[in-house]
């Protein structure tokens, strides 16, 4: 299994980064994918990969931390970023995306299409958050070339109608603890209109703790979890399936 979202830079990994890692392996998780949240995260995150084989990291500005940043920092950030993404050891875009709960949604907005253009330039698939913002990532979408390396939408928010249009655009969709909540309709919905060939699975750790770990702190050791509820949701096995879509769509290598 392959935790295709996971934070596990931050603060909160602090005191048992190693022992959660342990945990994870020892799970069956085979690579944990590590997108970066910020500017600051960027160059620790790329040293992660040769300690660690097995942690893969992306680079951008998370939506939710934009209205934080400077705004007269946006270029010198972006220019940075185009820098740092030449680097083999970064093998994602992202994280990036919109976020209407996180206010100014315009900027946010510049700031993704320039994560779009950076992953069309350097070959690399983009990882974005949606949240409460369909409607404009859809407008955006419409005049922004995809990269051609693809685009995963993180812990899809969007309703189940949305997802052909989503689809006919190429993109992936992966899902998180919220699939294994009883009363969630709407990710069960929309988790039941993806393509297998398009699905992927992710912890969003620390956040969104599969059932029965829910409002706890989550890690790549409980995805295990997630691919069962999704399996159970779609009357299907996901589990290869899932694995096989994430190795294709980051070019992992084969598991030796
Ligand atoms: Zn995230």
């Amino acid at each position: 299994m392959i935790d295709t979202h996971c934070h596990l830079d931050v603060e909160r990994f602090d005191g048992d980064r190693e022992a959660v890692l342990e945990r994870a392996w020892a799970a069956g998780v085979e690579a944990i994918v590590v997108p970066a949240i910020g500017p600051d995260a960027w160059e620790p995150l790329l040293e992660w990969p040769a300690r660690e084989p097995r942690v893969q990291v992306g680079l951008g500005i998370h939506p939710q931390l934009v209205p934080s940043l400077n705004p007269a920092d946006d270029e010198r950030h972006l220019a940075r970023l185009d820098a740092l993404l030449a680097d083999p050891r970064a093998i994602a875009v992202g994280e990036c995306g919109l976020d209407a709960a996180s206010g100014q949604l315009e900027r946010q907005a510049r700031i993704l299409k320039a994560h779009f253009a950076l992953a069309r330039k350097h070959h690399k698939p983009l990882l974005v958050h949606v949240l409460r913002a369909h409607p404009q990532f859809r407008a955006l979408i419409e005049e922004e070339p995809m990269p051609e390396a693809g685009l995963l939408m993180h812990s899809y928010s969007g309703s189940a109608e949305l997802t052909p249009r989503y689809v006919k655009y190429g993109c992936h969709f992966s899902f998180a603890g919220p699939v294994t909540f009883a009363e969630a309709r709407r990710p069960l919905d929309a988790l039941k209109s993806v393509p297998l060939g398009r699905l992927m699975v992710e912890t969003d750790a620390p956040d969104q703790a599969p059932h029965p770990h829910r409002g706890g702190r989550s890690e790549p050791a409980l995805l295990p979890l997630i691919v069962e509820a999704m399996s159970k949701v779609r009357s299907e096995e996901v589990g290869p399936h899932v694995t096989a879509n994430a190795r294709a769509f980051f070019r992992l290598p084969a598991r030796p």
